[in-house]
């Protein structure tokens, strides 16, 4: 999935993808692994994780009608904030 003008992740950004795989999907709650959604391309350590469904989901996912996160009153910086949260166990 590395498309041609994007620089492949370093170490660190890999490690941090993994645990954010790790975690439940920050629109529904479903357990992971998750996938991870680049708030900006190439931007790794603000990355959240999604389910497949809150993600490329066409009616739910945020590449697609953002149903869900409409329904749940959520975007994408209040998702990272609880992302954070959950990365720093508080
Ligand atoms: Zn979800
Ligand atoms: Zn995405």
């Amino acid at each position: 999935m590395q498309s041609k003008n994007k620089a492949a992740p370093t170490k660190a950004e890999k490690a941090h993808i993994e645990w954010i795989k790790d975690l439940p999907c920050g629109v529904c709650g479903t357990h992971g692994p998750s996938e991870a959604h680049e708030l900006r391309q190439g931007e790794w350590f603000t990355s959240i994780p999604l389910c497949a469904d809150c993600h490329r989901g066409s009616f739910n996912g945020i590449h697609g009608q953002q149903r869900i996160w409409k329904v749940l009153k959520l975007d994408e910086m209040a998702v990272l904030n609880l992302t954070v949260q959950q990365l720093l166990g508080r």
